[in-house]
């Protein structure tokens, strides 16, 4: 391996995130109390237009919340999308519910909504109960179609909650929900700032919400459930889920960058949208006329009769020139301890996840960087 390798994705800690860490440290201000944490809350909450918005600890932290909030509990079923990341369903079994794993649809990758629909129609016919919850995730950075859910869900009691955790600065662009941010459409919304996210405070979570009873059960639930007072008096079980000052320092000089880090990802997919529009085998990320994405990750889909070879062939290849690329997650429903779960759908979420490639699309990726990803990718469909 001659050239210098190509990360996938490595994090933007430019900007004031030196300088805000910094201040944590000199003020001594370095656990879950200090001024970074309400302010990372508070301008978080005002980039995505939502009421109130409670740091914690991960996305994942903030997805368990979430199902205590929505009162999800042992027996109650939650509909989660199959094509996800593992830690979308995980929270619903820490709370000893059913995850029911709902197939992809192929605009967006997202859960097929006309599944869920169908389901909840069926349910509602026969008396059968319904599930506590549905979490719609939006992959990749692309919004799901959440328009159709919202008035059924409203009609059966249903909490919509939504992991975001992919897709902070994604919005839908017309339609019922133009000019809403993904995450603020349901009841509650999970972000991740995780280090592989676009914006990131090393690890930690966002929960958001309009209804200030959740937001202050969130807070009080992420910190041990402690009644305020100097004497140690919890009113529940709660968690450590509290996010640090330290990184919250760092959330919110991120966040001062979010919207400079999108547009630079929009112009990385502009680059490789252009390049790979006319090859034959090779299919382009979602990008719906609907919707904003952030183009989190860029991933194309590699059709092997068509391209010459499959994706994981491509991988390989890439990886010997050093460039790195991934494959997008085994759907859940297939994984070993959610084998026996409820699966609504044929097929989609799988036949997607054995054709997807997500390729190197860091913020700071220089056009000669991305120039050489795109000339290796097509020099393997030229020797086909
Ligand atoms: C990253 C991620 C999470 C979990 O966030 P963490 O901060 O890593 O706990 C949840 N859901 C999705 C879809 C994710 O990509």
């Amino acid at each position: 391996m001659s050239e210098i390798p190509i990360p996938l994705f490595v994090p933007n800690l430019t900007g004031n995130a030196a300088q805000y860490v910094n201040e944590c440290i000199k003020t001594n201000y370095v656990s879950s109390i200090g001024p970074f944490v309400d302010r990372f809350e508070k301008e978080f909450s005002a980039h995505v237009n939502s009421r109130y918005a409670v740091a914690t600890a991960s996305g994942t932290a903030a997805i368990h919340l979430a199902m205590r909030l929505a009162g999800v509990g042992p027996g109650d079923e939650v509909f989660v999308p199959t094509l996800t990341f593992i830690a979308s369903a995980n929270p619903i079994v820490y709370e000893k519910a059913i995850p029911v794993f709902v197939d992809a649809e192929a605009e967006t990758w997202n859960l097929d909504p006309d599944l869920v629909l169908e389901e909840l129609n069926r349910r509602a016919k026969t008396g059968s109960k319904q599930p506590k919850a549905i979490e719609v995730v939006h992959i990749l950075g692309h919004p799901a179609k959440l328009e159709a859910l919202v008035d059924t869900c409203k009609r059966f009691g249903i909490i919509i909650i939504e992991d975001a955790a992919e897709a902070a600065g994604g919005r839908y662009i017309s339609g019922m929900l133009a000019g809403r941010h993904v995450g603020t459409v349901g009841h509650i919304g999970c972000f991740s700032f995780n280090g592989n996210k676009i914006i990131t405070t090393g690890g930690g979570g966002m929960l958001v919400t309009d209804q200030e009873d959740l937001a202050r059960r969130a807070k009080h639930l992420s910190t041990q459930a402690k009644r305020p007072g100097v004497d140690y008096q919890h009113d529940e079980v709660g968690y450590n889920y509290r996010l640090t000052n330290l990184a919250a320092a760092l959330g919110v000089a991120q966040l001062e960058q979010l919207n400079d880090f999108i547009e630079k990802k929009r112009q990385i997919a502009a680059r490789y949208n252009k390049a790979f529009k006319s090859i034959e085998g090779i299919t382009l990320p979602p990008n719906s006329s609907w919707a904003f994405a952030t183009f989190w990750l860029y991933s194309i889909c590699i059709d092997p009769a068509e391209f010459g070879c499959d994706y994981l062939t491509l991988l390989n290849h890439l990886s010997s020139k050093g460039i790195e690329t991934r494959p997008i997650w085994s759907p859940l429903h297939t994984q070993p301890m959610y084998r026996d779960a409820k699966f609504l759908g044929s097929g989609v979420a799988e036949a997607l996840a054995s054709c997807a490639l997500s390729l190197p699309c860091s913020v700071g990726l220089g056009l000669e960087e991305q120039e050489r990803v795109i000339h290796e990718i097509l020099s393997v469909r030229a020797t086909k």
